[in-house]
């Protein structure tokens, strides 16, 4: 068999995810990777294309390695490849080896030519999960040791996107404070803003008579910046 699908709803692509499209491409002559919508996962951090185009940058290291969508069941896509594929599987534990294994069976019940392999998680990354990520970011927590660095701007910036986390994620990376030499008073007048913008519930309007570079920077930055939805 010379191509692998490897599926998944990437919300965002980790370095887990990562391991095994590098461990796969070594061993199938191609590789889709298939970002597909997740039943159970309701409110992604990114959207479909979103996603598509952050694991596209990401794989583009890869000559062997494509990325694709599809909204309908991984069997029936498997069919759009008349050479014919096998589905390739990452396994972190035993709780995704139940989901896996019962997947791989309805889609052999579904599509019986079709085939799913498991590659074993590197143990360095048995743990790592998109939704730990998201996680972690929302606390503007150091993302290097999880995700490509090609996206870790991306996924700040979005984890970012409530102007509470924004402001304590750029104080904690010191931004903020090179960017403007707050002194303790500025770090004053800025705890007392986080509650009344709390209050009002949008920073936007919080910040709308604020005139520290500051708070325009912050401004600026959210205004083009989607809500939340995740
Ligand atoms: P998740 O949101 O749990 O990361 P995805 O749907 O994006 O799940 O995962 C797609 C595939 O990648 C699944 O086969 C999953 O088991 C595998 N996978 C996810 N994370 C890892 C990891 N850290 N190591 C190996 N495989 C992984």
């Amino acid at each position: 068999m010379k191509t692998a699908i490897y599926p998944g709803s990437f919300d965002p692509i980790t370095l887990g995810h990562l391991n095994i499209i590098r461990r796969a491409s070594g061993i199938f002559e191609r590789v889709v990777v298939c970002i597909m919508p997740n039943a159970g996962k309701l409110h992604p951090m990114f959207t479909r294309e979103e996603r598509v185009a952050l694991a596209r940058r990401v794989v583009s290291r890869f000559p062997n390695v494509e990325v694709d969508t599809f909204d309908g069941l991984l069997a029936e896509y498997a069919k759009t490849f008349p050479e014919g594929a096998v589905i390739v599987k990452g396994l972190r534990a035993n709780t995704d080896f139940e989901n896996e294994f019962q997947m791989a069976l309805i889609n052999k019940k579904i599509n019986p030519e079709l085939d799913t392999m498991f590659l074993t998680a590197s143990q360095k990354y048995t743990f790592l999960s998109s939704s730990v990520v998201k996680e972690l970011a929302g606390y503007g927590a150091d993302l290097t040791p999880f995700l490509p660095c090609e996206i870790i701007d991306d996924v700040h910036e979005r984890a970012a996107c409530d102007p509470i986390q924004t402001i304590f994620h750029r104080l904690r990376r010191n931004t903020l404070w090179e960017e403007t030499k707050w002194t303790t008073k500025s770090w004053n007048s800025l705890t007392s803003f986080i509650p009344w913008c709390r209050r009002h519930g949008a920073c936007r309007s919080a910040t709308k008579n604020a005139s520290s570079s500051a708070t325009r920077s912050l401004r600026s930055s959210m205004r083009s910046r989607p809500p939340c939805r995740w």
